[in-house]
């Protein structure tokens, strides 16, 4: 980067199929000292698409952005819509790099028939399916309304309850106001049909945001007692263009209200404090660092965070199968890595589910292709994604094979969290995890939730 050089080289020929969150663990796990400064001259970011970005498969587009966490100190990945996927693929790039020192082309389809044939299977299989109709008309907002009833939502920090007027920020008022300001949905990238993106306009038509989501809305809204989708979606567009992550910063600000250094509630003093962080005050910049540096500054005995990350807006306390994964997942509490609201009874039954949401995940990302265009028939998607993989680059891959890409994604980040830091991360949030806390009855064990992983390389689909 200092040099601003590039160098281009080959991916060895046995990593076509090894795409996304697959090739940020690979290459980090291969070429990143686990102990390594997060931040420091032997830091690597890696920006991979998926093994399909650049066909006309749906919803495979996802760019992957990978790189040791200076919060968690472990393993991250994190991916986004946007054409920069789709066009890498078509530049023949599946990754970059990007160390201290250091136009348009066609995509090759072997069997362009056999891949046609599979992306309009996919395609048809998205469109018929009721949840992923529901985000097409509300986005990720359709959750508030569920979530909220199940106290899962957080609000005022964390403090529990109901919020008045919290029905103001459901994806059917959202909708409805969006709607009558010339608002739309859309697609955050190129291919997906499932247009779920929320275009926000202001009272004077004015676009404020292209993507109002359920994390923003909750961590930004109710988490800060405010309940007016204008006022969320001005501060989505701040956060953005200060370049500060809404759900780190909604929970650092909820920890703000509660020690008195702005107003539970009030739209001015968030505003206030978002400048601070821009113009790096001293408070500014310890809010700007996060939940614990913001909760550990200011005294805060309970700090809604696991391993240096803040929680994302799915109270753990409510939900035994999120409260699993967000205790095992090397991603930390990450509400892409493994949600889980089904509830089955038995410890063991909801640990293989915690699994399963997790596994099913991690393949998800190393093909680029989108969580929230995942169908409720999921055996149909992962049959025609082998199909698309294998027309694409004349392979004979089955189910088992790209439960393997899963297994080795996981596998491989939690090598390189052994040795990371992650698990000395100072504990923060620890009471958000005591069983005594938990609302549901019969929640997991410490010693049955560590004991999740072993089930890993004999674990088989259930779906
Ligand atoms: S499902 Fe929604 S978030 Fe995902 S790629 Fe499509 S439009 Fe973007």
């Amino acid at each position: 980067m200092c040099q601003l050089s590039t160098r281009l080289e080959n991916l060895p020929p046995d990593w076509s199929i090894i795409g996304g969150r697959a090739l940020t663990a690979r290459i980090l796990t291969c070429e990143v000292d686990p102990k390594s400064d997060p931040l420091g001259q032997k830091a690597k970011l890696v920006i991979a698409c998926g093994p399909l970005a650049g066909t006309a498969a749906p919803s495979c587009g996802r760019l992957s952005i990978g790189a040791k966490s200076p919060l968690t100190l472990g393993i991250k990945e994190s991916n986004t819509g946007g054409s920069v996927a789709h066009s890498l693929d078509r530049l023949g790039i599946r990754v970059i790099i990007v160390v201290e020192n250091g136009g348009h082309s066609s995509v090759k389809i072997i069997d362009k028939t056999s891949f046609a044939a599979a992306a309009k299977s996919l395609t048809d299989l998205i469109k018929a399916d009721s949840e992923i109709r529901e985000k097409q008309r509300y986005g990720t907002s359709s959750l508030v309304s569920l979530l909220s009833h199940l106290g899962s939502m957080p609000v005022r920090n964390y403090s529990g309850g109901k919020l008045e007027d919290v029905e103001n920020l459901s994806g059917e008022a959202i909708e409805k106001l969006n709607k009558q300001r010339g608002g739309r949905m859309n697609s955050c990238m190129h291919g997906c049909p499932v247009h779920c993106s929320i275009v926000f306009k202001n009272k004077k038509g004015k676009q404020i945001t292209s993507g109002l989501e359920y994390e923003t809305i909750a961590m930004m809204g109710s988490n800060l007692g405010i309940v007016d989708p204008d006022i969320v979606a001005r501060f989505d567009y701040l956060c953005d263009n200060i370049g500060v992550d809404s759900i780190e910063i909604g929970s650092a600000l909820g920890i703000a209200a509660e020690h008195g250094k702005m107003q539970m509630g009030d739209a001015k003093s968030v505003e206030r404090l978002l400048t601070e962080i821009e113009k790096a005050t001293d408070f500014g910049s310890i809010l700007g660092n996060g939940v614990v540096e913001t909760g550990n500054a200011l005294g805060a005995r309970h700090i809604p965070a696991y391993r240096g990350q803040a929680l994302p807006a799915h109270d753990p306390r409510v939900t035994k199968g999120t409260r699993v994964s967000y205790l095992t997942s090397p991603m930390g509490a990450d509400h892409t890595a493994g949600l889980s609201y089904e509830e089955p009874a038995g410890e063991k039954k909801l640990l293989l589910q915690s699994l399963q949401s997790q596994l099913l995940s991690a393949i998800w990302d190393a093909m680029g292709y989108c969580l929230l265009a995942v169908p409720n028939n999921k055996t149909s998607l992962l049959n025609l994604m082998c199909k698309l993989l294998n027309a694409r680059y004349g392979l004979d891959l089955s189910l088992d094979d790209l439960l393997s890409v899963g297994k080795e994604v996981l596998k491989g980040e939690l090598a390189f969290n052994r040795d990371s830091g992650f698990h000395s991360t100072k504990e923060s949030g620890s009471d958000f995890f005591a069983p005594e806390e938990t609302e549901t009855q019969n929640t997991v064990s410490a010693e049955e939730t560590s004991k999740l992983w072993d089930d890993l390389d004999a674990f088989q689909l259930e779906l």
